[in-house]
């Protein structure tokens, strides 16, 4: 292999560029270039090459905007090249324009700090070193947004989201991130300034979070890149393909580990099914679907049901007269900052939430199922399959001693709601800095005073819940207009 191989290789997120391509690339070119001039017998460039293959996995998704080149001026067909270049040291980086309409030989980068970061806002400044006549094509505007431009977007019709970063001017993050998103369609990142006061007092009221996972990747350099958008989601509503998604696993996945449901079993299942047709507040397909499963279920005089049977209902028989559940995962505002945390559990708790919400708000919707005298059904209900069900052991051993010791004095659907919502933060005391905490979503006391304010109260100095406050934000919060169908990536 070749030296050039040896450094930088097709695999790399470098343009390898040569005599060959350099100048064609470089002139009128869509989009600016930073290039490195190396040489591969230079120790420095050898050491440094770590670096530069980090930057450019780092900014790939910036290439409509900007690109990362090298040229080894060591190879022997490149020595004419590197001289018309004028390139006496190694490395020596140049950055070049786009469309530049002649022949030019770019400009030194000579800066001692080379470390990824730096040169990542290098990059950023060079690029709004361009003026509207050599902006590259595809590079999204850079400058701060006014108060003017922004605030009519709230609240309005459009198929665009629009993601608004507000940040002090010197801050770098508005502008890495509106690059590291460029690339995604139906979402646009705007920059404003913290400056802006009428801008910071109305987003605040609309909580939105914008989450990214952070690739974990090489860390040469103290890479920091924001790696793709998730999701966008607001703290302070309810997300349907959570539910959806929860009711899916639950189905084909935890509840298809067992072979056969019979006694306890199957009279959870019963019930758990009850439960969730009556009261579920989903589309129309989804509804009828457990309906359907329910009256299957009742019909049937059998001790022992082989779950395939469920599944082959579910999943085949049903899908044809239109009655289906998503068989997808796609959490949004269960979503967590790597695989293994948040998803299921919390889509299972949100579930529990809704149901005991509706439970209370519909007070005929459990009629003629046998469970419509009894203010607790929905938790006993979610005790029995958390017990019988819940893939977590531990889990559902912890919950039965809340129950036992608690769940007698619940006497009516709205205790019920704040029962759960008592035993839930319990939980999160007790996991609060433990391994099952995304650090992204800190187990926290629930809902938090910038969710519900009027909910926190002091009493001689110390925190106290208003639980009159917290069970008409519980209402409202799990409440059917309060989930939303849709979702973004
Ligand atoms: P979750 O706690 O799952 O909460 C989901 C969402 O509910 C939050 O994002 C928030 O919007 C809302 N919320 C938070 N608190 C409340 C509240 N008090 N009332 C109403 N809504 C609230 N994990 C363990 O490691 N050990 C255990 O013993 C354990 N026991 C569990 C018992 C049950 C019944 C369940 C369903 C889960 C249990 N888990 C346990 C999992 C754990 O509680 C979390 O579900 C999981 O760690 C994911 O956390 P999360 O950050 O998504 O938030």
């Amino acid at each position: 292999p070749s030296l050039t191989t040896r450094l930088y290789s097709e695999e790399d997120s470098v343009v390898i560029l040569t005599s060959a391509t350099v100048k064609q690339t470089l002139l009128n070119s869509s989009t600016a270039w930073l290039v490195q001039f190396y040489s591969s017998w230079c120790g420095h460039c050898i050491q440094y090459s770590p670096t530069w293959k980090a930057l450019a996995g780092d900014v790939k998704d910036w290439e409509h905007a900007i690109r990362i080149g090298v040229l080894d001026c060591a190879q022997e067909n490149n020595f004419d090249i590197c001289k018309e270049f004028g390139i006496h040291f190694y490395p020596t980086f140049r950055y070049f324009k786009a469309r530049g309409p002649t022949f030019d030989v770019g400009k030194t980068y000579r800066g001692a700090d080379r470390e990824l970061q730096t040169v990542r806002q290098l990059m950023v400044n060079f690029l709004q070193n361009h003026t509207t006549q050599d902006w590259p094509v595809s590079c999204p505007p850079l400058e701060p947004y006014s108060s003017a431009d922004i605030l009519p977007l709230i609240g309005q019709k459009s198929n665009q989201y629009t993601a608004v970063i507000v940040e002090n001017e010197d801050s770098y993050v508005g502008r890495e991130v509106i690059l590291d998103l460029m690339m995604y369609q139906g979402l646009t990142v705007k920059r404003a300034l913290s400056s802006e006061k009428s801008l910071t007092e109305k987003l605040v009221g609309n909580l939105y979070y914008i989450y990214f996972s952070r690739s974990s990747g090489s860390n040469v350099g103290g890479s920091t890149n924001v790696l793709p958008v998730s999701l966008i989601f607001s703290r302070s509503k309810v997300y349907m393909a959570d539910l959806e998604s929860g009711l899916h696993y639950l189905l084909r996945v935890e509840l298809a580990t067992h072979q056969t449901l019979e006694g306890e079993e199957l009279k959870t299942f019963k019930d758990f099914v009850t439960v969730v047709a009556k009261l579920f507040p989903g589309r129309q397909s989804v509804v009828k679907l457990l309906e359907t499963l329910l009256e299957w279920l009742v019909s049937l005089p059998l001790e022992k049901i082989p779950f395939d049977a469920i599944l082959d209902l579910v999943n085949n028989k049903m899908r044809i007269s239109g009655m289906f559940l998503s068989d997808q995962l796609q959490w949004v505002g269960c979503q967590g900052s790597r695989v293994g945390l948040r998803g299921y559990p919390c889509s299972l708790w949100t579930l529990f939430h809704v149901l005991t919400v509706q439970a209370a708000s519909r007070p005929d919707a459990l009629a003629n199922t046998g469970l419509e005298e009894n203010p607790k059904a929905v938790l006993q209900t979610m005790r029995k399959y958390i017990v019988n069900f819940f893939g977590c052991q531990e889990c559902g051993k912890h919950f039965e001693e809340m129950a036992v010791a608690s769940l007698p004095q619940v006497k009516s659907v709205d205790q019920a709601v704040l029962w759960l919502w008592r035993k839930h933060n319990q939980v999160n005391g007790r996991l609060a800095g433990t391994m099952s905490e995304d650090p992204h979503f800190p187990k926290t006391q629930w809902p938090s005073p910038d969710l519900c304010p009027t909910c926190h109260e002091e009493q001689d100095g110390i925190h106290v819940w208003n639980e009159d406050k917290v069970l008409m934000f519980l209402k409202q919060h799990y409440g059917a207009a309060n989930i939303s169908p849709k979702h973004m990536y």
